[in-house]
């Protein structure tokens, strides 16, 4: 891995002709740091926010053990990343499962814990791993995403009506029970936990089960350009004062699947600008590459122009089109950069770490294999008030500009 100082010293040395993923591994040790302190129970990572080998051993170097998997591909890539470390715990959270992904888990790298939805499920499960008794099973409940950016509310979780013999069938079968959900992604108030553990708690009064874990899902929300959430310790604070009245026994653990707050600060991506017209600016990054987020759910992320000479022109709302030949690879922005910006500049996104980075296609044939790890701070971060001025002041003029 090449090491560099900063994002601008990439720009400014380097003049890379295609884009470079950025690293910052001591802002993803941070924030895990964080979560192991501040977060009243256990924090999985969730892998799908970015899969990469390097990130999850940082991770674990900063004190997370398990793991939320979703796919056996998931599976196979964290034990291999952490293969030989002591303590490791994969944790299989997808409730529809191939009956093969779930005998390998299983049987060849130790998973015994699992989510479902329905009874289907569960029998699926059972069949796999030759009835074991051994498992730690995830009733996923259905709750509302309206607090969320993303919503995750339709695809997966049990309702109401199917929660009572769901989890009595499950207790039959499961060393220990644990209630799951996930809120959507990016919530952006704590009241979104509060309400959803108050399903849980219909749903366990309604049938009578003893409860092992509670675990509150993923949803923890980053910072970005018009999206500034209260501090996680308030969402910290509803979820404990949530969990500790419900009806469970004393020894019931909590749990918390984050994937974007580990990882949104992880990385951010160096574009070169290959033509300007009007605020319109064509950029070597793209929809299929780590904008998929910025060009299809209109995503906005932190901007800035990487010159040796820093512009003193005002910031003009730019939009950004990808590398590729389709109108698709359009990102809307509004992007805020100096109205002197041209062809031939350097941009860093910022916070591409959750869902960027991970989400890069070769189509078209323009991808980019190139990551350096710099030292500097993200362009924003949840973890730290103190960032370089010239950081600050950026990230401030953007959501006031917004
Ligand atoms: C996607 C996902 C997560 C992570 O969600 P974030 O919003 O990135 O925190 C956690 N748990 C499950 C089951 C998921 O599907």
């Amino acid at each position: 891995m090449h090491k560099h100082h900063s994002a601008l010293g990439v720009a400014t040395t380097l003049k890379p002709a295609a884009p470079v993923t950025l690293i910052r591994p001591e802002a993803a040790a941070r924030a895990a740091r964080f979560f192991v302190e501040k977060f009243p129970g256990r924090s999985l990572y969730a892998v799908k926010a970015n899969p990469s080998p390097d990130l999850i051993r940082t991770l674990f170097a900063s004190g997370i053990t398990h793991f939320d998997v979703a796919s056996i591909a998931e599976v196979r890539l964290v034990a291999d990343a952490l293969a030989g470390e002591e303590g490791v715990k994969l944790c299989f959270m997808h409730p529809v499962k191939a009956e093969e992904a779930i005998a390998e888990a299983y049987h060849v790298h130790g998973v015994r814990t699992f989510s479902l939805d329905t009874i289907d499920e569960l029998e699926k499960i059972m069949r796999a791993t030759g009835d074991a008794t051994d498992l730690e099973l995830c009733v996923r409940l259905r709750v509302s995403s309206e607090h969320s950016e993303l919503s995750l509310a339709s695809k997966f979780g049990a309702e109401l009506g199917e929660t009572r013999e769901l989890l009595m069938a499950t207790r039959q079968a499961a060393d220990a029970l644990g209630i799951c959900f996930h809120v959507g992604s990016q919530a952006m108030s704590p009241q979104a936990y509060s309400d959803a553990i108050e399903r849980v708690r219909a749903a366990i009064v309604d049938a009578a089960v003893t409860v092992d874990i509670i675990d509150v899902g993923g949803g923890f929300p980053s910072v970005y350009p018009g999206m500034e959430p209260v501090s996680l310790e308030r969402y910290f604070d509803a979820i404990h004062r949530g969990f500790e009245s419900l009806p469970i026994s004393y020894s019931a653990e909590l749990w918390c699947e984050p994937g974007r707050a580990l990882s949104a600060e992880y990385s951010s991506v160096v574009v070169r600008v290959e033509r300007r017209r009007g605020n319109e600016l064509y950029i070597n990054d793209g929809a299929y590459g780590a904008l998929f987020d910025a060009a299809h759910i209109g995503w906005r992320f932190p901007v800035e122009l990487l010159r040796e000479e820093a512009s003193l022109e005002t910031l003009e709302g730019f939009s950004f089109y990808g590398p590729t030949c389709d109108d698709m690879d359009h990102m809307v922005g509004p992007f805020m950069l100096p109205s002197d910006v041209k062809a031939g500049d350097y941009i860093e996104i910022g916070m591409l770490g959750a869902y960027g980075a991970a989400m890069r296609t070769g189509f078209n044939g323009f991808t980019s294999e190139s990551t350096i790890e710099v030292e500097d701070e993200p362009m924003a971060s949840l973890y730290t008030e103190a960032l370089p001025t010239r950081r600050r002041a950026n990230v401030v003029k953007l959501g006031s500009s917004l």
